[in-house]
């Protein structure tokens, strides 16, 4: 493991899907892997919600309906978080940029950073639904769990469903604000040497291989063209 190529080298990852892909789930096996930090948006939305923070209160609604949170606000909080020590030798990002805006605002966060490894995880649309309705997650911290977990395996907590995964209003609200408002950062990257396409139907640790070996392939291409 220890020599196996790019394991050493900075990684600085966004993973972007529709909702219910599984990015949640493999961003926090790749972070643990490479022993950078998960900075999963939608988790510091949920915290911030569930403490009642400035953030929370001004993102409840928004979330709760399926919508998506003012960029202004969302750069703010992700160049916050990138500015913490931990991520000195990078980060997974998941559900960040969400939006072109966002896109072209991190580029700017991350000037002299390191190249930036862009990672599409594509999954039938009928396949989404289906997950987003099994997802749950710890009530208490947020951590991802299986439907059939009763308590938390980090913390003891309830496990249940998320708020915006519930009704199916929502879910379809998210699918279209994906498509409509996410789906074209595609175009903005699609071009770069460093943008991979997985396959997200296949079971999860096939996935996670698939996931390890396009970031190995898009670190070695940065560096060959460096
Ligand atoms: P997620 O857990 O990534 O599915 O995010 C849950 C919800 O948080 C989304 O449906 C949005 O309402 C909000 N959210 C998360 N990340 C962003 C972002 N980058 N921009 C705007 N809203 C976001």
């Amino acid at each position: 493991m220890q020599n196996a190529p790019g394991r050493e080298k900075r990684v600085n990852l966004i993973m972007i899907g529709p909702p219910g892909a599984g990015k949640g789930t493999q961003a926090e096996r790749i972070a643990h892997e490479r022993s950078v930090p998960r900075i999963s948006t939608g988790d510091i939305l949920r915290e911030a919600i569930q403490q009642g923070t400035p953030l929370g209160l001004r993102a409840k609604a928004i979330v709760e309906r399926g919508d998506l949170v003012s960029d202004d606000v969302m750069i703010g909080v992700v160049q916050e978080r990138l500015e913490r020590p931990d991520t000195r030798r990078g980060f997974v990002l998941d559900g960040f940029p969400r939006t072109v805006p966002q896109a072209e605002a991190l580029d700017e966060m991350l000037d002299g950073r390191g190249p930036l490894i862009i990672i599409e995880m594509v999954v039938p649309a009928a396949e989404l639904d289906k997950r987003m309705t099994a997802r749950r997650i710890c009530r208490d911290c947020g951590t991802n769990a299986e439907p059939a977990d009763t308590k938390c395996s980090r913390c003891g907590g309830e496990i249940v469903a998320r708020a915006d995964d519930g009704q199916a209003a929502v879910r379809t609200r998210r699918q279209g604000v994906y498509t409509r408002q996410t789906k074209p950062i595609l175009d903005y990257y699609r071009q770069r040497p460093t943008f991979r396409t997985i396959n997200g139907e296949q079971e999860p640790d096939r996935v996670s291989a698939a996931l390890t070996a396009a970031i190995d392939s898009a670190l070695e291409t940065a560096s060959s063209s460096r």
